[in-house]
Parts: C-alpha cells; sequence; structure tokens
C-alpha cells in the first residue's frame, strides 16, 4: 500500500536510480504514458510527516493512479498494458502523467462504488494527505472538516495489522484526541526499521498532541535526527 514509513530499508541510503521507461497504452485514447521505475533511493533531504506523507527529491513517490495528458483521464498505472510501440517516442513529446490533486481524490471518492477495492484505502489515505497539505503549509492546527472526519473513519475500517496500517491508525486515533487507543496501537513491538517513527508517534501520543507533525527533515538515519519544529516555513512540493 504504502512503503513511506520504510525508512531503513536496505535501499534508504543508496543513489537515486531509475529504471528503462516503459510505454503503457491508455486505457482511454489509447496514447502512451511513460512509467518510469524506481529502482532505488533515500530519504535524505526529505520531510517525513505523521500522516505518512513523504517528501523526498532522492524518493520519488510511485503513485497508483495518474491522469493521462492526452486525453485528461484518471487510469490505473499499475494496471496499463504495455503499449504496442515501445521505443520511438519522441524525446520532445511528453508522455509522463500528471499527479492527481486533492480535488480528484475527492472526486474518486464520491465514485467508489465504480472503483476497485483494491485501491479504496490508497485513495483514503491521499485524500488525507492531500488534505493535509494546508496545514503543513499554513497551520498544523486546522481543524479537519466534517468530511475529513468520515473519510478517517472510513479508513480505520481498512487499515490491516501490518506495520505500516498500525502507524496510520495510531496517526488517525491521535488526530481525533483518541490518545488511549493511539497508546494501544504502539504497543505491540513494531520492525526496528520504523523505530523512529515510532519514537515520535509516542512522544506526541505522551504529551496528549493531536495536531499533525513532522517525524524529520533533513537527514532520517540516527542521531542526526531533527525533530524539525518549522512546519510553518514549509511551502510543500507544487
Ligand atoms: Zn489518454
Amino acid at each position: 500500500m504504502t512503503n513511506t514509513w520504510q525508512l531503513e530499508s536496505d535501499k534508504a541510503h543508496t543513489d537515486l536510480e531509475f529504471g528503462t521507461s516503459e510505454y503503457k497504452a491508455c486505457t482511454h485514447c489509447q496514447s502512451a504514458i511513460e512509467i518510469v521505475p524506481l529502482l532505488s533511493g533515500n530519504t535524505l533531504g526529505g520531510q517525513l510527516w505523521s500522516d505518512g506523507f513523504l517528501v523526498a527529491d532522492q524518493m520519488p513517490e510511485q503513485e497508483l493512479l495518474g491522469r493521462c495528458r492526452h486525453c485528461n483521464e484518471i487510469v490505473c498505472l499499475t494496471d496499463l498494458q504495455p503499449h504496442p510501440q515501445q521505443e520511438g517516442f519522441a524525446d520532445n513529446n511528453d508522455n509522463s502523467y500528471l499527479s492527481l490533486t486533492l480535488t480528484d481524490y475527492e472526486k474518486l471518492l464520491q465514485q467508489l462504488g465504480d472503483i476497485a477495492e483494491y485501491y479504496h484505502a490508497y485513495l483514503r489515505i491521499k485524500f488525507w494527505q492531500r488534505s493535509n497539505d494546508q496545514r503543513r503549509q499554513l497551520d498544523t492546527r486546522i481543524p479537519f472538516t466534517e468530511q475529513e472526519q468520515q473519510n478517517l473513519q472510513a479508513l480505520l475500517l481498512l487499515l490491516d495489522s501490518e506495520d505500516a496500517s498500525r502507524l496510520l491508525k495510531t496517526e488517525i486515533y491521535r488526530q481525533q484526541g483518541e490518545f488511549e487507543r493511539a497508546q494501544r496501537e504502539l504497543s505491540d513491538p513494531f520492525d526496528h526499521r520504523v523505530s523512529e517513527v515510532v519514537v515520535r508517534l509516542k512522544q506526541l501520543v505522551r504529551e496528549k498532541n493531536r495536531h499533525l507533525a513532522m517525524i524529520f527533515c533533513g537527514e532520517p538515519a540516527g542521531d542526526s535526527i531533527s525533530a524539525c519544529k518549522a512546519a510553518s516555513n514549509y511551502r510543500g512540493t507544487d
């Protein structure tokens, strides 16, 4: 679902490396959509937030859904079939896909009945994180709208017992002020690779802090973590 939290995986300190571009056929207009596989990367210099949102130049996000720039329709990037033509695309012809916006995710959540269940948790996480962008940029204390609350309640039901899901559940409980439940989610052991996140969430729960928080900015490994307080200086990735 998301490997955002795998901060210290084997690949976490390797150079950014992409595989050979693959060209897929848009399910709507059959035009080419270029997918560039990420082989390795690292989170050095990146920022990780308590809702799992990671922004790191050296670890570009691997999105599941995107928008075809030729016909402007939304496609499931992982389900696309290979384009019949794999070579000869002119270098100056941009076949990359466009990332979805908060409005896109909002609309998709209104049509969940038409979307495979596999994507539901992903869509709800993306809606949550995109909605939180205003908090990252302006003020982490901006209250949730009713729609955001409902989204989080629905997301809780979709999350399993994997580490990544348990961290998201912890964060949802925490952001809703349910600190005892948040603490319970944190009580069982986690994989050592997410220990930095667990330590920070435990601290926030202990402080009864319910606001979106930065887990780290800059160097994520070992002693050099700086739990950055400069949320107000952050201006997003757009
Ligand atoms: Zn298309």
